[in-house]
């Protein structure tokens, strides 16, 4: 019997917090100005300058912790991680080591829940940026601008067992760091990155596998791509009787492949030691409350509560919610001014959602008229003033004219025609100039009915309300 494995996978994410400056010091953390320009003695690590924590950053990274169900501990304590290497000119990383702001927490990846191991506040390094080739004219330059940036570094227990699920865990996590505001969600800048650690074991087996930590994956596609090929690679090296690394490899997306950067170091290899310039930060119960209180409605709960107050199905909240970009936000303002939940549900999953994608717009935003503009074009709707087709042309009319629906449908005359008088006369003439359709309804070929309503509608220039031609036109062919 061939052996099967199983894959064990653990993922570390780095969090930039959406402070306005860096977690030591009052330099600004915004993203892409000129190398160099945002840095103090303090982040350039220069001899005598002192950390000063950003009050901010702490907040921020409570709330992570509180979303996440993980318990805040009293006491951290920051700590020295030793290393050398030119974007970290102290050759100390500030981290928090044995006594982290945060142990414990959960979750969510697809059907199964994730615990966390800890959530533990650092300091993010410089950058490297390597120019040149062949190899003896490459030269590597440093921008300090990123040294000193606030992150939270979550980490999960190894409880993932797919790759697929371990893309899912990334998303969920970013989901709601974005959702309450700690986080701008942007991997292509490198706000949010993530470690994979992979090893696979014979299934049934509880002893854990060499492992091989996967750095820096800054997209979901990427993370399950690198997960799935380290997977193959390591299943490769059992099945033929060798021995897996134990290492540091790095995704590369051009070929598809993990390479080898370097055997992983254990933690006795950073010296860790507590940081002796920045006391214990300390967190009480009252801190705790207050950042509470500014906690904003996370996915899962607004999905509940939207399934709970306004009865849509939760394939809709969902899509409201997770989906589409403030689609949730613009439902509830629709809802509140005056729109059913289904119909406004109904429309910002259809004609609005078209809308935004042919304008290549994804965010509810993009959207000219706002909710109660919707919700007015509804009314006219279920008020029977217009059908569902003309709505859809007085739509598109108010995005382009910016005019109210109401406005659209008076200009242009396109209210129903729901005046018995005026269908008959549109009927009359529809039978009249169908004689052949009309006879084979009443010699029992009833599917011509559709045929004849489509023309009454036709006549009406679709301001016919359809219920009522239908009736008339019934009554008018019967006998
Ligand atoms: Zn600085």
């Amino acid at each position: 019997m061939p052996i099967t494995y199983e894959p064990v996978i653990g993922l570390e994410i780095h969090c930039q917090l959406l402070t306005a400056t860096k977690i030591f010091c009052g330099c600004s953390t915004s993203f892409g100005a000129a190398p160099n320009t945002q840095v103090c003695p303090v982040c350039l690590g220069l001899p005598g300058a002192l950390p000063v924590l950003n009050r901010q950053a702490v907040e921020f990274a409570i709330r992570a912790a509180l979303a996440l169900e993980s318990s805040i501990n009293p006491v951290s304590i920051f700590a020295r991680k030793n290393y050398f290497y030119p974007d970290l000119p102290k050759g100390y990383q500030i981290s928090q080591y044995d006594q982290p702001l945060a142990t414990g927490g959960r979750v969510a990846a697809g059907d199964t829940m994730v615990g966390l191991t800890r959530i533990h506040m650092e300091e993010d390094a410089g950058k490297s940026l390597h120019h040149g080739f062949p190899e003896s004219d490459r030269q590597t330059m440093l921008d300090y601008n990123r040294s000193g940036v606030p992150l939270i570094e979550i980490v999960t227990e190894p409880d993932l067992r797919s790759a697929a699920d371990a893309a899912n865990c990334f998303g969920r996590l970013r989901e709601v760091l974005v959702a309450i505001g700690v986080n701008d969600g942007n991997m292509e800048e490198g706000s949010l990155r993530c470690d994979a650690n992979v090893s696979l074991r014979p299934v049934g087996s509880a002893a854990f596998g060499a492992k091989a930590e996967v750095k820096n994956v800054n997209s979901f596609r990427f993370l399950q791509k690198a997960l799935e090929f380290e997977i193959d690679r390591q299943r490769g090296i059992l099945e033929s009787g060798g021995r897996v690394e134990q290492e540091t490899r790095q995704w590369d997306s051009d070929t598809g492949t993990t390479q080898s950067m370097r055997s992983k170091e254990g933690a006795h290899d950073y010296r860790y030691f507590p940081e002796p310039d920045l006391p214990p930060l300390r967190i009480d119960e009252a801190w705790i409350a207050r950042v509470r209180e500014t906690m904003p409605e996370l996915p899962e709960a607004r999905m509940a509560r939207l399934v709970a107050a306004h009865g849509l199905t939760s394939y809709d909240a969902d899509v409201l919610v997770r989906l589409i970009p403030g689609a949730a936000d613009f439902f509830e303002a629709t809802v509140a001014a005056g729109a059913s939940a289904k119909t406004a549900s109904n429309w910002i999953q259809g004609e609005v959602r078209r809308k935004l994608k042919e304008l290549g717009r994804e965010d509810l935003s993009a959207v000219p008229f706002g909710p109660a503009g919707l919700a007015e074009l509804t009314a006219l709707v279920d008020g029977g003033t217009i059908s569902t087709s003309v709505a859809k042309d007085v739509f598109e009319a108010m995005w382009t004219s910016g005019e109210s629906a109401r406005a659209i449908v008076e200009a242009q005359g396109l209210a129903q025609i729901g005046d018995a008088a005026a269908l008959a006369a549109i009927v009359d003439a529809v039978v009249a100039a169908n004689p052949d359709p009309v006879a084979q309804y009443r010699a029992g070929k009833t599917q011509t009915f559709g045929f004849l309503v489509g023309q009454v509608m036709k006549a009406s220039k679709g301001k016919a309300n359809p219920a009522m031609a239908a009736e008339i036109l019934k009554a008018r062919i019967v006998n």
